[in-house]
């Protein structure tokens, strides 16, 4: 750096007053880049800005940018911690690159995909969304409790009873509540979304089960299936669509039932229990294709009508700040 006389550095600060010295660094310097297959990489990347590194696999985009920068940075940051608490972190070697300027604090997000569980976001992947339920619960109106009134995973819970409490060295008992507020949208349990079967993917109702009248995979009437709908009392010949609502809330919706067929003893369920279990309990990648054609055939995902969507029961979405509640937030 050249040095400046005291006026010139006056100078200096009157006229750059407008942006920020902080502001001035506003490119992250890579020079000589070597990581991996990277030869000699020299790059300026704008600050503030998004940036997008595109290549061929395989050729360096990774080592340019996990290799080379956010390694750097985590080096810097797993330095300013002292040498005792550094034992236990895995040792870092600086990057093959000659020159690194501009380097502030990286947030590496890997290339990992989302759980599968269907309540993760962005919000709650990243954390950004504890925080909204922190500054909701602190500054929102009306006031409704902590930050779980505002998490959809927390379902509202309520109980009573008598606990008993050592007083002095007798044992008291009492009578206590406990509730507990969550967010958790009671109608599709903080999904935003509900299920349904389209009956019509399920069976052919101008059919007869013994005809074949079942589409689900699997599910053949020469075998297992056909010897435990008889036990069960359906009636093989009539078509389904000829079925009197009870008969039809025995084969689609019965709880598990014990039935007896030949002297065995079988265990019967409805159609849409049964397949829930067998079929929706899986992951979706780990599914045969064509149950999982099936599956995406008979199952209907609609937003839920009791939050539209939110996931956050009534209480939760009543609050607001400046008239925006949570679930507009983060939508
Ligand atoms: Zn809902």
């Amino acid at each position: 750096m050249v040095p400046l006389t005291l006026n010139a550095f006056y100078a200096w600060v009157m006229t750059s007053a407008t942006t920020h010295v902080a502001d001035s660094f506003d490119t992250l310097q890579v020079a000589g880049a070597r990581e991996n297959n990277l030869r000699d990489v020299t790059v300026d990347i704008p600050k503030r800005r998004l940036t997008v590194c595109t290549g061929v696999s395989g050729s360096g985009k990774s080592s340019l940018i996990f290799g080379t920068i956010a390694a750097e940075s985590q080096r810097l940051v797993n330095e300013t911690y002292s040498t005792f608490v550094q034992g236990f972190m895995p040792p870092t070697t600086r990057p093959q690159v000659d020159r690194l300027a501009g380097l502030t604090t990286t947030i590496a997000i890997d290339q990992e995909s989302l759980p599968a569980n269907p309540r993760s976001t962005v919000g709650t992947v990243t954390d950004v969304h504890a925080l909204l339920r922190m500054l909701f619960s602190r500054v929102g109106t009306p006031h409704i409790g902590g930050p779980q009134a505002f998490a959809f995973n927390v379902a509202s819970v309520q109980a009573s009873g008598r606990i008993t409490v050592q007083k002095g060295d007798q044992p008291v008992s009492q009578h206590r509540d406990f509730s507990m507020n969550g967010g958790m949208c009671p109608a599709c349990e903080g999904r935003g979304a509900v299920s349904d079967f389209a009956l019509e993917e399920l069976y052919d109702a101008e059919r007869s089960l013994a005809d074949g009248a079942l589409k689900v995979p699997g599910y053949s009437m020469d075998g297992w299936y056909g010897r435990l709908f008889k036990a069960a009392g359906l009636d093989m010949e009539k078509p389904i669509a000829g079925y009197s609502t009870d008969e039809l809330d025995l084969l689609l919706y019965s709880e598990a039932i014990k039935v007896k067929f030949e002297g065995a003893n079988l265990t019967y369920e409805g159609l849409i229990p049964r397949i829930r279990k067998s079929m929706l309990a899986k992951d979706r990648e780990a599914m045969q294709t064509h149950v999982r054609k099936f599956v995406d055939r008979a199952i209907v995902f609609a937003p839920c009508t009791a939050c539209n969507g939110t996931r956050l029961n009534d209480t939760a979405r009543s609050v607001t700040i400046d008239g925006v509640n949570i679930g507009e937030v983060a939508s």
